[in-house]
This record gives structure tokens, C-alpha cells and sequence, in this order.
């Protein structure tokens, strides 16, 4: 049981991040929800995930984007014994035409966010001599396709400085691993099926094999729930020794 330990889990007002708050608060762990809007909705997220399990729940706004509002979530929610770096976006473009600002933009929320909130939360997690860093990072984190320049240099970049991460804190109770998914059904995921079938002209089976699935050898998506365990595993005691590693969840993919 995590009774007791608080997790801050960054972009996790929906898909993966949601997955993972809900698994952490259903072992007993207070957790603070994030994202960059202050909606009604975020903090009701909040208060129905703790009705739900009997936990504290937290929603605090920060911009994964600004190093200060990375470091500001940290401290405004009194540290953290587990975080879980979850927070990114995508862009699809060719190099030539990639825009910089996007580019800029990937790199801050989907990588310079980790080494942020790592910063923040690591002096309060050698005090307590025990500590998990999740960093949610990708089969693009080890692979690479075309179009997609920023987002893979950004999760190699996340899956380097996890290692980074484990080897400071080894000794100190601390572990910093990377869990590398492949597709997952996320919402945003699920919206662009209908679309593909318009293209295809193919069904909803078809299209989610042959196409959106064409890299994942078992030709299944992962759920939020899937990742959401896997991050769970990395919090308990036979994970102790798991550290600066990549954990992948992508049905075969990266074993290509
Ligand atoms: P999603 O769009 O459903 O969720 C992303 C979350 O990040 C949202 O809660 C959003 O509000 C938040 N966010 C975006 N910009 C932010 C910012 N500037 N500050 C704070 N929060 C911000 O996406 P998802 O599919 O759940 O992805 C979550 C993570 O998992 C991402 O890092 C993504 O790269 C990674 N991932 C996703 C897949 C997949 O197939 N869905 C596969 C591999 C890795």
C-alpha cells in the first residue's frame, strides 16, 4: 500500500497521467493532479478521485512549459515521494518545415519539465532516503520515425537524464525509471479513429491493425490502466532495485 506517500503526477487531467493518478490513489496515496488550465472540471477530477478511493487529492495548476511553474508545482504541494513526469505534446512535421516554436515547445514540456520537477523534488526525497521518479516516456524514447524530430529527441532525451537521475540517487533510496508505451487508447488517440477509417475506407478493426497499429507486433493498444499498473509496480518494494531503466509497454514494438 502507498498510504502515506504523496505522488504528483504532471499532465494528468486526462489519458495516460489520469490512468496513472487513479492507480496510485486506488493503493492508498495522496495525489496531486496537474495541468496547465484552472477549470471547474480539473477540480472536480480531484475531489471525485477522492471521494472514490479515500484519499487526499489536489488539483495544481502549473505550465509544464515554464521552468518556475515546474518547480512552483513541486514546492506548492509540500514535495513529493513519488513523481511522475507525464505532461507532452506531439507535432507532425518534416524537419525543413518543422516549426520552431513547436519545436521549442516539445523539448520544454516533454523534457526540460523532468529535469525541473526533478530538481525541485529530489533534496525532499534524499531527506526521507526514499523516493520513485516515473518518467513517462515513449517506444519513441528508444525508436525513431520520420516527422516526428522533436518528440523523439525529446523522450531520448527524458530516457538519458532517467539514467542520470538513477545514478545520483543510487544508494539514497531513490529510483528514477522510464515506462516507454507504445500506442495507448488515450482519448486523443481514440478521436482520430473515426478519421482514419474516412481515409482508409477501411472498418474500425482494419484501421486500428493495419494502420495505427502497423508497428505494435501484438496488434493491440495498451490502456491507461496498463500504464497506470506499471507505474504502481515501480512503487513497490520487489522494484527497489529497478533503477535508471526503461520499462516498455508496447506489445512488441521496440523487440523489432
Ligand atoms: P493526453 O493529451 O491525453 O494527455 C496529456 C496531458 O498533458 C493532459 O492532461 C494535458 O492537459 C497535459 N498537458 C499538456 N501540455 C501541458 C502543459 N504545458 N503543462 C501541463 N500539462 C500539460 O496525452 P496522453 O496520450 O495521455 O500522453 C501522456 C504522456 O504519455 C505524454 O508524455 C506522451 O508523450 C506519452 N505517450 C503517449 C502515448 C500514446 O499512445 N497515447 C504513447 C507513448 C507515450
Amino acid at each position: 500500500t502507498l498510504s502515506g506517500r504523496r505522488a504528483i503526477v504532471t499532465g494528468s487531467t486526462s489519458g495516460i497521467g489520469h490512468g496513472v493518478a487513479v492507480a496510485l490513489a486506488a493503493a492508498g496515496a495522496d495525489v496531486v493532479l496537474n495541468s496547465f488550465t484552472d477549470t471547474e472540471d480539473d477540480h472536480k477530477q480531484a475531489a471525485d478521485l477522492a471521494a472514490q478511493y479515500g484519499v487526499s487529492v489536489t488539483y495544481i495548476k502549473a505550465d509544464m512549459s515554464k521552468p518556475e511553474e515546474c518547480r512552483a508545482l513541486i514546492e506548492k504541494a509540500g514535495g513529493c515521494d513519488i513523481l511522475v513526469n507525464n505532461a507532452g505534446i506531439q507535432h507532425v512535421a518534416k524537419i525543413e518545415d518543422f516549426p520552431v516554436e513547436k519545436w521549442n515547445a516539445i523539448i520544454a514540456i516533454n523534457m526540460s519539465s523532468a529535469f525541473h520537477t526533478t530538481a525541485a523534488a529530489l533534496p525532499g526525497m534524499y531527506d526521507k532516503g526514499w523516493g520513485r521518479i516515473i518518467n513517462i516516456a515513449s517506444a519513441h524514447g528508444l525508436r525513431a520515425s520520420p516527422y516526428k524530430g522533436a518528440y523523439v529527441a525529446a523522450k531520448h532525451g527524458v530516457v538519458g537524464f532517467t539514467k542520470v537521475t538513477a545514478l545520483e540517487a543510487a544508494g539514497k533510496g531513490v529510483t528514477a525509471n522510464a515506462i516507454c508505451p507504445g500506442y495507448v487508447l488515450t482519448p486523443l488517440v481514440e478521436a482520430q479513429i473515426p478519421d482514419q477509417m474516412k481515409t482508409h475506407d477501411m472498418d474500425r478493426e482494419t484501421v486500428i491493425r493495419e494502420v495505427m497499429l502497423d508497428r505494435q507486433p501484438s496488434k493491440e493498444f495498451a490502456t491507461t490502466e496498463e500504464i497506470g499498473g506499471t507505474a504502481l509496480f515501480l512503487c513497490t518494494d520487489a522494484a527497489k532495485q529497478i533503477t535508471g531503466t526503461t520499462i516498455s509497454v508496447d506489445g512488441g514494438w521496440t523487440a523489432m
